[in-house]
């Protein structure tokens, strides 16, 4: 009988072992995953005018549009400013 409560006691320990492991985890995922943690500085910006993805400190930027390169805002604004 004694033998028994001691077996129970165990397995209640382990289970809330295991929920307390899972919530320690998920945090940890939470915040690996969480952006703005210092791992993303280099942020990809779409080029207007060709769509290709360059780095942010790299991109000429305009009225809220990136581009690539300064040729490429040029082009775009002289299709889309009038
Ligand atoms: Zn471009």
């Amino acid at each position: 009988m004694g033998l028994i409560r001691l077996l129970v006691i165990a397995a209640l320990i382990y289970l809330a072992w295991r929920v307390v492991k899972n919530l320690l985890s998920q945090a940890n995922r939470r915040d690996n995953s969480a952006p703005g943690s210092g791992q993303d500085a280099q942020a990809m910006l779409k080029c207007a005018q060709c769509g290709v993805h360059v780095p942010a400190p790299e991109a000429f930027t305009h009225n809220g549009r990136h581009f690539c390169s300064q040729e490429h805002q040029r082009l775009y604004l002289e299709h889309h400013d009038h």
